[in-house]
């Protein structure tokens, strides 16, 4: 069973039916969390991929160019955005990132779902253009205090790039009414089983699961 729109995909109780897949978008400031629970979704769920953005600004200690962004100068990102290779592009502080569009869409024909974190200007192009295959969670801090003391706790950002962040998170935090669900961190764990319950649940969308007509079909035949 497959078509140029989806394969064959199991759903979790092992019975295959052809989907499309999920377009599961996290945004939220820096420091709430979302990095934490992306990692924990894609080592839990062998049918997520990341999606693996293009940005201008520099590599932080530990990054890896391809795995966590591929880093490229303005020029090459820009000639990207011309082109249409791009299926959303934005400025976020003082840099570009981008989300190389060829990937996802492979991914989603094929039935795989594809985690994507990105800020709110990605999110709101996305849900122009890709509204049906699209779902948004923004993920918020306890509270600006505990966002503050988590960005510290990092130590990977300039204590002038952590002020910037600060001063940013309440205008990002502003955009939690335009996406699909809200999820308060609190507990790391409680955050990602929360997320996996969504994407379990958009999975199971009667309009994503574009094999059910023949699913069911089949089994009067079979009966
Ligand atoms: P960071 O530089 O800390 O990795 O990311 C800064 C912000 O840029 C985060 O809010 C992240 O979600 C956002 N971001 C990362 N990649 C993309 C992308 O491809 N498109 C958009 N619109 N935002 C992105």
């Amino acid at each position: 069973m497959s078509s140029d729109r989806g394969e064959s995909v199991m759903q979790e109780s092992g019975v295959p039916v052809r989907s499309r897949g999920v377009m599961l978008v996290l945004s939220s400031p820096s420091g709430a969390g979302k990095s934490t629970i992306s990692r924990a979704l894609l080592e839990r769920d062998p049918h997520l991929s990341m999606s693996v953005s293009v940005t201008t600004r520099s590599p932080r200690p530990g990054e890896v160019d391809g795995v966590h962004y591929f880093f490229r100068g303005i020029p090459e990102v820009q000639a990207m955005v011309e082109q249409g290779e791009m299926l959303e592009h934005a400025r976020v502080f003082d840099n570009y990132y981008g989300t190389p569009r060829q990937p996802v869409e492979d991914a989603l024909r094929t039935g795989r779902d594809v985690l994507f974190d990105i800020d709110w200007q990605g999110t709101q192009q996305l849900a122009q253009n890709a509204r049906e295959d699209l779902v948004s969670v923004f993920i918020l801090p306890p509270s600006l205090e505990e966002l503050e003391r988590r960005l510290r706790g990092r130590a990977q950002d300039p204590e002038e790039v952590v002020r910037k962040r600060m001063s940013k998170a309440s205008d990002e935090m502003s955009h939690w009414p335009e996406y699909d669900y809200v999820v308060i961190n609190v507990d790391i764990e409680e955050s990602i089983q929360a997320v996996q319950a969504i994407l379990r649940a958009e999975r199971l969308k009667r309009n994503r699961q574009m094999g059910l007509a023949q699913f069911v079909n089949g089994m009067r035949t079979d009966g």
